[in-house]
């Protein structure tokens, strides 16, 4: 049993998730949480519904940055951001997540919040160098996306925050990213591995999902690629560098040793798109 809220205010938020603590969760879109109190993972005596909550669902465009707000569908996010090539790395990332009929429900917010280490959002929000605004009673705070998760269904937000927004560093237009998983079945199952690699002039990020606890930055491939450039060569040896960087456990979607060849090949693939993309 539980008790449902319409919290009509991000202070109602805090103050109902200060005042219940670990007996209250927020609910976006529940695609997660509905199925983990299905399965008895998860017995909350307080639902916080976050969509009731006006403002929560809109995208703002600022000059210096573009805030998502935490009921947004991913549905929608895409929608919107897919006018502006750049976020592209997001855009893929969301549409690999399940369904449409899921996408439609789902909130970016709830995606990262989650902190699955296979999330697909993740590795594409840190590349892009994303901050995570979090809500509390004593006022909001700025949290780097690549801090946000500490370890499988963890993450930095305390008793009584909840996030509010996703925030994007407005870029250089000419900025290119790609995003790249693969599942055991095409769509509706969680990522087996997934890369996320993006360009800015003449830097480069990758990052690595559902091969670690937490998404993994491979810096070393990002050094090489910033000292050489971005070609065929250089997307081999960044790619072997991104499978020794991974830390996969074997699980019911693959084997440990399947992860590390399958992340590598994976980041090969996205760097060969995203030269493609930046030659475009
Ligand atoms: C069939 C199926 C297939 C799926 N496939 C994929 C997939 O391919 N890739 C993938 O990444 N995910 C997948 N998912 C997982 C899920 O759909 C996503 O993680 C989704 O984005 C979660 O968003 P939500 O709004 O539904 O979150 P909810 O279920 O509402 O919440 C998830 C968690 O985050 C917390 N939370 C939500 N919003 C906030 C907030 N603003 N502040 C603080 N805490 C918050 C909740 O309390 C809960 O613990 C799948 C799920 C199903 C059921």
């Amino acid at each position: 049993m539980f008790e449902y809220h319409e919290p009509q205010s991000l202070a109602e938020v805090t103050s109902l998730l200060a005042a219940h603590g670990e007996t209250a969760r927020v609910l976006a879109g529940g695609t997660d949480l509905l199925v983990q109190m299905r399965k008895g993972r998860q017995q909350p005596h307080h639902l916080l519904n976050i969509k009731t909550v006006p403002g929560l669902d809109q995208i703002i465009v600022a000059e210096d940055c573009v805030e998502i707000g935490a009921a947004v569908t991913l549905y929608d996010a895409e929608k919107q951001l897919s006018a502006y090539q750049e976020y592209g790395v997001l855009c893929q990332a969301m549409h690999s997540v399940a369904s449409c009929q899921i996408r439609n429900r789902a909130t970016l917010a709830g995606n990262i919040c989650n902190a699955s280490p296979a999330a697909d959002t993740v590795p594409a929000l840190v590349v892009l160098g994303a901050n995570v605004k979090i809500h509390g009673t004593k006022g909001d705070r700025l949290v780097p996306m690549e801090r946000f998760i500490t370890g499988p269904g963890r993450t930095v937000l305390l008793i009584g925050e909840v996030v509010s927004a996703i925030v994007l560093p407005r870029l250089n237009g000419g900025s290119r990213g790609v995003y790249l998983r693969k599942a055991r079945r095409p769509s509706l199952d969680l990522a087996t591995a997934s890369v996320a690699a993006f360009a800015a002039g003449g830097s480069y990020r990758i990052a690595l999902g559902a091969v670690g606890p937490t998404v993994i930055r491979v810096r070393e491939a990002e050094r090489l690629l910033a000292a050489k450039g971005l070609t065929a060569a250089s997307a081999a040896e960044a790619a072997r560098i991104a499978g020794l960087a991974a830390r996969p456990i074997s699980d019911v979607r693959s084997s440990e040793e399947y992860r590390r060849d399958l992340v590598a090949a994976l980041a090969e693939r996205a760097l060969l798109a995203l030269a493609e993309e930046v030659r475009a």
